[in-house]
């Protein structure tokens, strides 16, 4: 007979496991609470305008890359479109000069030698950083619980890698920007990466995703990618129930044996797969009655992804005078902007220009987001009158400086949204609005996170909150991982077939 599995979450890594689960042969039930699926993955209309809510860069976008074959089996590979930026991010100035990061690490690397001939050495250092990460693929076949000899033999051919990769690691940008003696690029790339804190690799990461070409946008946004998944797992047969919130899960005997909705039915499976928030799942869906000292100590002392306020604005024109780019323009405020208790003095700016799904045609989306503190806005939201205000405030403002930078942009603006960190809880659980649950760190990159909990069988936790740093890749990559350590525990070969 047809095992069962139970998913609690319908986003990317609740579809992923659903195509997974059902291509091996399993009844599987999604159940999300939400009238959509996708999860943080996922857009919102506004007045004819798309504000696209989580498509910045997708790993994988090329057949070249590893992540490629999860979303050719997954059903979006053979039907999306992609975009591939020419510019990683531009970083203006307050002399009004544009320093610009280039995705082709060539032209980037003879941009920066003609604006500082005298660094040659590490500018090539530099971009030899990004090429040599543009050509490395972390291994993601399987999950690391299911690793044999054989697989070690492959990490020890990857020790030059792994070495470069630990290298980097240690090595922060503002301590690998010191070393530029021309003070303008030391000073913009600095500030391009945000300060002193990203450790090196993710920059050289990112960037070698975008020369390689690996890491596009793909057209129709967030939800369009969804709708993909969502199709492929209906086609497969699997079950999805919307406005399903979980509550409970049941245990019988230290074993998962199904979950209670918040309308007070239950539903029974062989196991029982949360692809939702880490603290929901653990301290109120199993009341805290699986954890250990890891756990505890982990969530006590979270280190999060910082959440966000995201201005989303619909302008009549094509606003072409700021050329497309993977994270945006920055530039300075003459007046800063304070966002929960915070002073911004620099505004970063998003143009979608590119897509013309998600505006009308002649009008174009701009976003504006600042990293904020969560406390401040669930303490706000119980003041529904403020709450609104100061949305209104912040969007004001925002449009303001983007008026004084682009004089009569202001003219132009036909719709403004504003979301808060309590927004994403709402519509996702995700605790404190972290958007991509834990923070990547060094010690994160070295240990892996389990993915199940101390006394509780038949039970997985799946997605950003058992692989840090999260993302749309590792939601698919997690997804197929679950399902195979199931199939391991039920003595059957993992298989995967494509649509
Ligand atoms: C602004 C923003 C920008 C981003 N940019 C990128 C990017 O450029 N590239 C990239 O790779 N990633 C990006 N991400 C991150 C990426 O979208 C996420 O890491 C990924 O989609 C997480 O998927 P998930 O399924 O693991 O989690 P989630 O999307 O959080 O899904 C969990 C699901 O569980 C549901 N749920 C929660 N509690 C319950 C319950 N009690 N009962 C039933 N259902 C429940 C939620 O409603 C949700 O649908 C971005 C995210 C945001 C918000």
């Amino acid at each position: 007979m047809e095992k069962s599995i139970i998913i609690i979450g319908g986003g990317l890594t609740g579809l992923s496991a659903g195509c997974y689960g059902r291509m091996n042969g399993y009844k599987t039930s999604i159940f999300e609470m939400h009238d959509i699926a996708g999860g943080v993955c996922t857009a919102w209309k506004r007045k004819g305008y798309t504000i696209d809510g989580a498509m910045n860069w997708l790993v994988g976008t090329s057949p070249k890359n590893s992540f490629y074959k999860f979303w050719e089996e997954l059903g979006a590979a053979q039907h999306w479109k992609i975009y591939n930026h020419d510019l990683y991010s531009s970083f203006e100035d307050k002399d009004g000069k544009v320093f610009n990061i280039i995705c082709d690490a060539d032209r980037f690397e003879k941009y920066l030698l003609e604006l500082a001939p005298e660094d040659e050495d590490i500018i090539r250092e530099f971009t030899k950083g990004i090429r040599d990460f543009s050509r490395m693929d972390m291994p993601s076949n399987k999950p690391s619980e299911l690793n044999g000899w054989l697989d070690k033999i492959k990490v020890v051919k990857m020790l030059p890698m792994l070495m470069i990769m630990k290298k980097w690691m240690k090595i922060s940008a503002g301590d690998f920007c010191k070393r530029f003696k021309n003070p303008y690029l030391r000073q913009s790339l600095t500030s391009a990466f945000g300060g002193d804190l990203l450790p090196m690799m993710l920059i050289f990461w990112m960037l070698g995703y975008q020369h390689s070409k690996s890491a596009g946008y793909v057209i129709g946004g967030a939800l369009e990618h969804v709708r993909f998944l969502e199709e492929r797992y209906r086609a497969l047969g699997g079950e999805i129930h919307l406005k399903a919130r979980v509550e409970k899960i049941l245990v019988e005997n230290n074993k998962a044996v199904g979950i209670k909705l918040a309308d007070g039915t239950e539903h029974r499976a062989d196991w029982v797969v949360s692809a939702a928030d880490g603290r929901t799942t653990i301290f109120e869906m199993l009341e805290g009655k699986y954890v250990d000292e890891t756990i505890k100590q982990r969530y006590d002392n979270p280190k999060l992804f910082s959440p966000l306020v995201y201005v989303g604005l619909g302008v009549s024109g094509r606003f072409e005078e700021i050329p497309p780019s993977v994270s945006g323009l920055s530039f300075p405020l003459d007046t800063p902007i304070t966002v929960a208790g915070k002073e911004h003095s620099r505004l970063g700016l998003l143009t979608y220009g590119y897509d013309p799904t998600l505006a009308p045609e002649g009008k174009t989306v701009l976003k504006v987001q600042f990293e904020t503190d969560y406390d401040y806005w669930e303490k706000l939201y119980k003041e529904p009158e403020k709450y609104k205000a100061e949305k209104e405030r912040i969007a004001d403002d925002v449009i303001a400086a983007l008026d004084n930078r682009f004089p009569g942009l202001a003219s132009k603006v036909e719709m403004r949204d504003v979301a808060t960190p309590v927004t994403w809880v709402r519509y996702t659980g995700n605790w404190k609005g972290s958007y991509e649950g834990w923070m990547f760190s060094a010690e994160t990159f070295t240990s892996s996170m389990r993915k199940t909990l101390p006394g509780l069988d038949n039970f997985y936790m799946a997605g950003q909150w058992v692989n840090p740093g999260g993302g749309m890749p590792t939601a698919a990559m997690s997804g197929n991982h679950t399902i195979q350590l199931i199939c391991n525990k039920d003595k059957k070969k993992f298989v995967t077939t494509k649509p």
